[in-house]
C-alpha cells in the first residue's frame, strides 16, 4: 500500500505561532514525499482540532498521521487515541515536538525558528514512513498482595487491600507485628498511648482472614513482572513461594545507635530517644537533671538529611518528663528546633510554658560529656545567644538521633531492582508526581523506607501505596505499550552485555536453533517489563536488540533526512 502521510502542525496559540511561521510550514510540508495533505490549527489538541484529524483520515485515506506542536509527555497518547478512533493503528502516529524543541528555545528568532521546524517536520514525515502497526500487550494481574514490613506503613496498606477484597501476604522479619512503634511510649502531638494505636490494629490485622502474617520470614528472591511476581519466602529453614501481582515495600528504618560519640557507649546514663521511651513506660522516677542532645549524627558530613520528626520526639519526651517533675530541670540542646507546621509550633510553646530551657550549640562547637567511671555527671556547651560557657550538671543525657536505612536495603534493592538514593533510603520513581511508586511497574514503596516519616505521613503513604496496587489487581490486566526491545536471534552473540545493562532485569536468556540447526543461546527480552528505555539496543554491538518505534532503520531516516 502506498504512503499517504497527513501533517498537522500546531500554533498552540502564540506558544509556537507566536515565534515560528506555521502557515509557511505548512506549505514546506506539503512538499515533503508521501505527504498528501497538511494543515495548521491554532490548537490541534482541541476537540475542532481533533476532529479535523479524524475528518482527514477518512477523507483522504490517511495511513500515516505527524502532528508537530508541544510535548509528547501529555499530548501524544491524546492523538494516538485520536487516530484510533478514526481507525488508524495508533503506532502508525509521529510527533514533532515544536514547542519545547523548537519556539520556546528560539524565542526571538523567528526565521531560524521557522526553518529549524521545517528540518524537524522532515524528520518525523521521513521516520512516519518506517512506522509499522503494532499491538499493545495485555497481562493477567493475580489478585495478591505482597507486604514486606509489618510496622505501621505496611499494616496500614494491608488493612486497606485486605478490606478490599484482595489476599495479602505480610512478610516481617522480625517476631511481632509494629515495628519501631512497639518501642514508644506516647505519641505526639495527642500524647496518647502508641499501644492504643497500635494494638488495635494488629489486631484487625490478625482478625482479617485475607491478610496472611508471616513472622520472622525473610523473602529471599523475587522473580517476574506486574501481575506476575513469584517470592521465595525463607520462615527457619523451610521455603515456601508465593504467587502474588504486586509488592509493597514498607521495611521501615532504624533509630542511628550513636556509639562513640558524646559518651554514648561509655556512660551508663547516655540513652537514645529510643532507649528513653522504654523507661518512660515505666514513669518518670528519678529524672531530676536531664539534658537532651539534638541532631547527634545528623545533618552533618556522613549523614546530611535532618531526622525529620526527631525534634519533636525530644519536645514531647521533655514536655512529659517536665510536666510529670515539675521540679525537675530539663534542658535541651540545638541547633535549630524543626517544629514545622501549626500543631508542632503549638507543641513547641507548650514546652516552653512547662519550663523546658532550650541552648542553642553550633555545629563546629559540639557539648562535651564528662563523667566518673560508669556515669556521666556533666554537659559543657557553648551557649551560642549568650556568648557564653555553660555547665549543666544532669544525671541522665539523651541523645536524639535520626531514623537510619534499614540494614537489609542493599539486597531488596538488588533483589527487586528498585533504586536507593545517596542516604541510603529506597528512591521513589518522582518525588512531587508519583511518590509511592518505584520506576518497576507494580512495585509501591510507603513510609520510613522512603525517608524519616512521622506516624500520620507513613499511615497516608500505606494507604496510598495500597491504592495504587489496588488499580491494576482491579483491572485483572494490565496493557503495556508495544514500543519495546526485541531480539533479532540470527544476529545475537550472546556476549550478555543487554542482560547486565537493562536496569529492568526484562532481558534473560533463552535456547534457539540457528541456521546449521545447532542449539544456541540468545538473549530474550521480556517486554512486560521492558520500558523501552533503549539502553540495549544502544549498547548492542552486533545489532541484534531493536527498540520497536526507534529501530536504527527509523533513526537513520531521521538522520538522513535532517542532513536534507
Ligand atoms: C524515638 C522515636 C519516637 C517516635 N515518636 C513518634 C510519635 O510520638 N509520633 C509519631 O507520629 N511518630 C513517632 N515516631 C516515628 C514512628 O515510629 C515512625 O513514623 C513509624 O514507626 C514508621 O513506621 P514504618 O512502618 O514505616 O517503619 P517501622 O516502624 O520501622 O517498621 C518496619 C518494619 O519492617 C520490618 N522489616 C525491615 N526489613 C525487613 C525485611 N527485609 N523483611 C521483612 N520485614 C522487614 C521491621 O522489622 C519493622 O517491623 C517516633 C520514632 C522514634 C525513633
Amino acid at each position: 500500500m502506498s504512503l499517504r502521510i497527513g501533517v498537522f502542525i500546531c500554533n498552540c496559540g502564540t506558544n509556537i505561532g507566536g515565534t515560528v511561521d506555521v502557515p509557511e510550514v505548512v506549505k514546506y510540508a506539503e512538499t515533503l514525499p508521501n505527504v498528501v495533505c497538511a494543515q495548521g490549527n491554532l490548537y490541534t489538541c482541541s476537540a475542532d482540532g481533533l476532529a479535523a484529524i479524524r475528518k482527514m483520515i477518512a477523507e483522504q485515506n490517511l495511513n500515516r498521521v505527524v502532528v508537530a506542536s508541544c510535548t509528547p509527555r501529555t499530548h501524544e497518547p491524546l492523538f494516538k487515541k485520536n487516530c484510533e478512533l478514526a481507525g488508524l493503528n495508533k503506532y502508525l502516529f509521529e510527533f514533532v515536538n515544536l514547542r519545547e524543541h523548537c519556539s520556546w528555545v528560539h524565542l526571538g528568532r523567528p526565521v531560524e525558528a521557522t526553518a529549524k521546524a521545517g528540518d524537524l517536520v522532515r524528520m518525523g514525515v521521513a521516520k512516519a514512513g518506517l512506522l509499522a502497526a503494532q499491538e499493545d500487550q495485555t497481562t493477567a494481574v493475580t489478585p495478591a498482595t505482597l507486604v514486606i514490613g509489618g510496622g505501621i506503613s505496611g499494616l496500614s496498606a494491608a488493612l486497606t487491600l485486605a478490606r478490599q477484597g484482595y489476599r495479602v501476604d505480610l512478610v516481617e522479619k522480625q517476631n511481632r507485628l509494629g515495628g519501631i512503634l512497639q518501642d514508644v511510649n506516647v505519641l505526639f502531638p495527642s500524647d496518647e498511648p502508641a499501644g492504643g494505636l497500635l494494638t488495635p490494629l494488629i489486631d484487625a490485622v490478625h482478625q482479617q482472614e485475607n491478610i496472611h502474617v508471616h513472622l520472622q520470614t525473610e523473602v529471599t528472591a523475587v522473580k517476574g513482572f506486574i501481575g506476575n511476581f513469584t517470592a521465595a519466602l525463607r520462615v527457619d529453614e523451610h521455603d515456601e513461594d508465593l504467587n502474588v501481582g504486586t509488592i509493597i515495600v514498607a521495611v521501615g528504618a532504624e533509630e542511628l545507635r550513636p556509639h562513640g560519640l558524646l559518651g554514648y557507649g561509655r556512660y551508663s546514663n547516655v540513652v537514645t530517644q529510643l532507649e528513653l521511651e522504654g523507661r518512660l513506660k515505666t514513669g518518670t522516677d528519678g529524672f531530676k537533671q536531664v539534658v537532651m542532645i539534638n541532631c547527634v549524627g545528623a545533618r552533618d558530613a556522613n549523614r546530611p538529611y535532618c531526622g525529620r520528626f526527631c525534634c519533636i520526639t525530644a519536645l514531647k519526651n521533655a514536655s512529659l518528663i517536665k510536666a510529670a517533675q515539675p521540679g525537675a530541670r530539663v534542658t535541651v540542646l540545638q541547633r535549630d528546633v524543626m517544629a514545622y507546621g501549626k500543631i508542632f509550633e503549638e507543641y513547641y510553646r507548650k514546652a516552653l510554658s512547662l519550663g523546658v530551657e532550650f541552648i542553642r550549640f553550633s555545629q563546629d562547637r559540639p557539648p562535651r560529656i564528662t563523667g566518673r567511671q560508669k556515669k556521666a555527671d556533666k554537659v559543657t556547651v557553648y551557649h551560642e545567644l549568650t556568648g557564653k560557657t555553660v555547665v549543666l550538671k544532669t544525671d541522665l543525657i539523651v541523645l536524639t538521633t535520626p531514623l537510619i536505612p534499614a540494614k537489609d536495603n542493599q539486597r531488596l534493592s538488588r533483589m527487586l531492582k528498585v533504586p536507593i538514593g545517596n542516604d541510603g533510603f529506597f528512591m521513589e520513581a518522582h518525588q512531587k508526581l508519583r511518590p509511592v511508586e518505584f520506576p518497576a511497574d507494580g512495585i509501591f514503596i510507603a513510609g520510613c523506607a522512603r525517608y524519616p516519616a512521622d506516624i500520620s505521613e507513613c499511615v497516608a503513604q500505606g494507604y496510598a501505596a495500597a491504592a495504587k496496587a489496588a488499580v491494576p489487581m482491579a483491572r485483572r490486566q494490565v496493557v503495556t505499550e508495544a514500543y519495546t526491545s526485541e531480539v533479532n536471534p540470527l544476529r545475537c552473540s550472546a556476549c550478555g552485555r543487554c542482560v547486565e545493562i537493562c536496569p529492568f532485569g526484562a532481558i534473560g536468556w533463552a535456547e534457539a536453533r540457528n541456521n546449521e540447526g545447532e542449539t544456541i543461546r540468545i538473549a530474550r527480552v521480556n517486554s512486560t517489563e521492558c520500558k523501552g528505555c533503549g539502553l540495549c539496543a544502544a549498547s548492542c554491538l552486533s545489532g541484534a536488540l531493536q527498540l520497536k518505534g526507534f529501530t536504527d532503520e527509523q533513526i537513520l531516516a531521521m538522520v538522513t533526512a535532517v542532513r536534507g
